[in-house]
């Protein structure tokens, strides 16, 4: 499962505007949702849009959870997406796109800039879930003096992350934040390594429109997207598809994801503890089902939303 001995940077983040510290340390007192600014933007006549796009291929392409070869898909579960939250105060424009890939590299991420003539370029962040269940976006190499890159399915999802930041900016409307920081308690994550490693905070920005309803909800929280993997030929979003359904189920608007520091290996806890794999190591069999992905749903309802 954890075999993917290469890890990459997942983000893209040219002189982030909002740093990890603002992320986290915006407001960590339990229950409590705040109403906050975030630097370089003043809240007063903030707009805010949010749109999204599915950028699932079809056909399916094999899917990579890192560095060797793609496995081949035969159908999915859930739909990959590109997700775009947009804010203003007239003056800063920010915009920040979550994409269901394992990653997404600057090249790639400076060909939606450049569709998106709005907002400075510097201020478009551009991250991936990470999630192991979707097509390569790095152009890996194969081994064959090729690589396992798909090149017109990485142009359509500039394309389409383009449009969804696009709408989301056409879609903007006056504005607050709400911000918390708090731990996710449960059955959620664990690290692979030294299973109570890990950091439980998990940090939300909600953007709620005059009519009090979301218009957009980022979380950012640390977790491998590989309940299912990339080698039982599943094409999907993983939990992250679950986790963004059920916030706009609850809350409205357009749910998007960044996640956080998963290196050393910060991953689902998928593990089914009543089948000890190797009990002196401490391993366990892990479900890979999609039903497991939606099982971690329940997590929203530790975001006191
Ligand atoms: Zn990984």
């Amino acid at each position: 499962m954890h075999s993917d001995s290469t890890e990459f940077n997942t983000n893209s983040i040219p002189n982030p505007l909002i740093s990890r510290r603002d992320f986290v340390g915006g407001a960590a007192i339990t229950g409590a949702a705040y109403v906050i600014g975030i630097p370089g933007l003043t809240t007063a006549k903030l707009l805010a849009g949010a749109a999204k796009r599915i950028i699932t291929p079809n056909p399916l392409l094999p899917v990579s959870g890192g560095m060797g070869p793609t496995h081949p898909t035969k159908e999915k579960r859930g739909e990959i997406t590109a997700r775009a939250l947009y804010l203003t105060d007239g003056n800063t424009s920010i915009v920040i796109v979550g994409l269901d890939l394992l990653g997404f590299p600057g090249v790639l991420a400076d060909r939606v800039r450049k569709r998106v003539p709005r907002v400075a370029a510097e201020n478009i962040m551009i991250g991936s879930t990470h999630t192991h269940s979707a097509p390569d976006c790095y152009a890996f190499p194969d081994g064959k003096g090729g690589h396992t890159g798909d090149l017109a399915f990485m142009d359509r999802v500039c394309v389409l992350a383009a449009e969804a930041v696009n709408e989301a900016i056409d879609r903007a409307k006056p504005a607050k934040l709400r911000i918390n920081t708090d731990e996710a308690k449960g059955k959620i994550a664990y690290n692979y390594y030294a299973p109570d490693l890990y950091d439980r905070r998990m940090s939300v920005i909600q953007a709620v429109g005059a009519d009090d309803k979301a218009i957009g909800t980022l979380v950012n929280y640390a977790i491998h997207p590989e309940v299912l993997g990339n080698s039982i030929g599943i094409l999907s979003p993983d939990l992250i598809g679950p986790l963004c359904d059920r916030l706009e189920e609850r809350a409205g608007g357009t749910a998007i994801f960044m996640n956080s520091a998963q290196g050393g290996m910060v991953t689902a806890d998928n593990r089914d503890l009543s089948k000890p794999k190797d009990p002196q190591r401490a391993y366990w069999e892990d479900s890979r089902t999609w039903e497991e992905c939606s099982r971690n749903r329940r997590w929203f309802f530790l975001c006191h939303l």
